[in-house]
């Protein structure tokens, strides 16, 4: 850790890939990942190679082939300098071409997949017992296990481009209608995510007029989430009608490569446990009222995602000491951790800081065959160097999973947030070490309350979807006042009685954006708590940084489920969730006994 300032590169270094996004490679590289899809598509159209182990296994090692040669990087790229140029439209033009010539190619190989998949009950038992494919037995496996929900080619097409229109056209128009919002507050104009933004840095009386004003523009707006959530939801329940799926979040569920009845378990689970969060936003009651000496007893929404802060100071750490801290948190784990965050520091994969025209917010990007990059926007605080570790928790976790073959390299979107969080753990404890009494109180107090937005609140989402899912299918139609009335339900329902819920706080559905990407939300209790499970492992026996590794070297070829089995954590275990929350409810009695 010597001279790290010298060695490091803050921006991104992509001198390995392409020159600039004028390089004529950059489309000459995607012609030839086009050229390779139709190649393949002439050699196995014909269907022979289902007939016999033999033609399975050479079809199986050519398509492991074809997704090392048809790695998407030039327009992946060019996706890389766009979050470095925003308002770039010449970048978007190029990457709309280019997706569009890739998209087209790549449909040409959806037969390949199609036709495995539904393959006859006999063949495909056959074809999984054969030990000449045992390396391919997950991949037949989670495609025979799909195949049943799939339709033919050419109507698998027709809902390709049919969501175009009956999903994301309407999601698209309810962003822009959004993002176009404009409030004034104290004479400032300001859009609803800015003024969001500084909500929680106001004193009492201004933050609850800002929020207040906030949610009633929503209200206002609210007749076109009306239409939208009513269309969108309704096209869902034709596609899984027409797809055969029974309940509305099977197909989420089903994709993220997790088991539904576990999925079902944890959901139920939480929320019985909704009583913790409940104890935790008394607590935050407490401490904000006391901080701003009121009488009163209760918070408004106005404050329910607040930071909870009492030290008079704030702590301001570079980026030098941030990477010191995350080195020196991950070396404890494994050097090889440390050395691939080492790697990323002097090889320019990680753009650090703020800059004109940079997306904000922070992310982890990859794919096969390149190297891994980071977008952060660094400004010294404590939260930075936790983004920091999460953001290379997923880098890691990408990088080691480049052990497997190329099909295996994906891992499936339910278990990232694991990784991630789990490397955000490790540090949380060295962070510890270094806080004042103050700082200590604050960061344990902001661990509890993390867990149950990410746990309790998100779960109260996953339920509120299926409620309004419901709602929709049984009476065709749903007002916008009903859509708010059953949100205002749902926030009571985590928030408890500590936090008043108005009726103009219920329009809060129009702008969650993930209420249109249906149930996803669960993926992220479901990796929390798990990761919580992990770390808890860790600290108990070190050793197990062996088995974290092997976790973070499966990829996607294995199930989630099996994955952590591998490694001595049964997930389906109805008891192993409720374990995750009592270790949460114990951190809140710790922490309510500090305040
Ligand atoms: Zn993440």
């Amino acid at each position: 850790m010597t001279n790290i300032k010298s060695a490091i590169k803050t921006e991104w270094d992509f001198s390995k890939l392409y020159k600039n996004i004028n390089d004529s490679k950059i489309e000459k590289d995607v012609d030839a990942i086009c050229k390779h899809f139709l190649a393949f598509a002439k050699k196995y159209k014909d269907l022979k190679f289902l007939k016999s182990s033999k033609g399975m296994l050479e079809a199986l090692k050519d398509c492991d082939l074809l997704s090392s040669k048809t790695s998407a990087i030039p327009i992946w790229y060019l996706g890389l300098q766009q979050s470095l140029n925003s308002s770039d439209d010449n970048i978007q033009g190029k990457i709309n071409i280019l997706s569009d010539k890739y998209l087209k190619a790549s449909k040409e190989v959806i037969f390949f997949d199609l036709a495995i998949s539904k393959l006859d009950k006999k063949i495909q038992e056959k074809y999984l017992k054969d030990k000449t494919l045992a390396k391919y037995k997950y991949l037949l496996e989670s495609s025979f296990l799909t195949g049943k929900y799939l339709l033919s080619e050419s109507e698998e097409k027709i809902m390709t481009d049919k969501s175009k229109v009956a999903h994301e056209a309407w999601e698209d128009m309810g962003q822009k209608n959004r993002g176009e919002q404009k409030i004034k507050f104290k004479n400032k104009e300001m859009s609803l995510t800015e003024a969001m933004g500084i909500k929680s840095d106001l004193p009492k009386t201004d933050r609850r007029a800002l929020h207040k004003l906030v949610m009633e523009r929503y209200k206002d707006i609210s007749f076109i989430a009306e239409s939208e959530l009513n269309a969108v939801i309704r096209n869902k329940k034709i596609d899984d009608e027409i797809r055969g799926f029974t309940k509305p979040y099977e197909s989420t569920i089903i994709g993220y490569h997790n088991d539904v009845k576990s999925i079902e378990n944890l959901v139920n689970v939480v929320t019985k446990h909704n009583y913790i969060s409940h104890r935790f936003f008394k607590l935050k009651a407490k401490i904000l009222n006391t901080a701003e000496k009121s009488e009163d007893k209760k918070i408004t929404m106005a404050e329910l995602a607040t930071g909870i802060s009492t030290a008079k100071t704030k702590k301001k750490i570079s980026f030098e000491q941030g990477c010191e801290l995350v080195t020196n948190a991950f070396a404890k784990v494994d050097t090889e951790f440390s050395d691939i965050f080492q790697s990323y520091l002097k090889n320019g994969q990680i753009d650090t800081f703020p800059k004109l025209g940079k997306r904000s917010g922070a992310f982890c990007s990859s794919i096969v065959n390149a190297p891994t990059y980071v977008l952060l926007n660094y400004v010294d605080k404590l939260n930075d160097v936790s983004t920091l570790a999460h953001e290379m928790g997923h880098a890691i976790h990408s990088d080691l999973s480049r052990k497997q073959d190329s099909i295996y390299q994906d891992y499936p979107i339910s278990i990232a947030e694991v990784a991630s969080t789990f490397f955000e753990n490790i540090l949380f404890d060295n962070l510890l070490e270094i806080a004042s009494i103050e700082e200590k109180k604050d960061l344990l107090v902001g661990k509890v309350q993390d867990d149950v937005f990410t746990i309790f609140a998100q779960i109260a989402y996953f339920q509120y979807e299926k409620n309004i899912h419901k709602a929709v299918k049984d009476k065709g139609f749903v007002s916008k006042e009903e859509f708010a009335s059953m949100f205002v339900d749902c926030r009571k329902s985590y928030a408890g009685d500590a936090v008043d819920v108005t009726e103009t706080d219920g329009y809060g559905y129009v702008y969650i954006n993930h209420f249109r990407s249906f149930f996803y939300v669960y993926s992220y209790a479901y990796g929390q708590l798990i990761a919580n499970a992990l770390y808890e492992e860790y600290k108990k026996d070190k050793s197990f940084g062996v088995k974290i590794k092997k976790f973070l070297s499966a990829g996607g070829s294995m199930s989630p489920e099996d994955i952590f089995k591998s490694i001595g954590i049964d997930t389906s275990k109805p008891d192993f969730f409720l374990k995750g929350l009592k270790k949460i409810e114990k951190d809140l009695d710790e922490v309510e006994k500090m305040f």
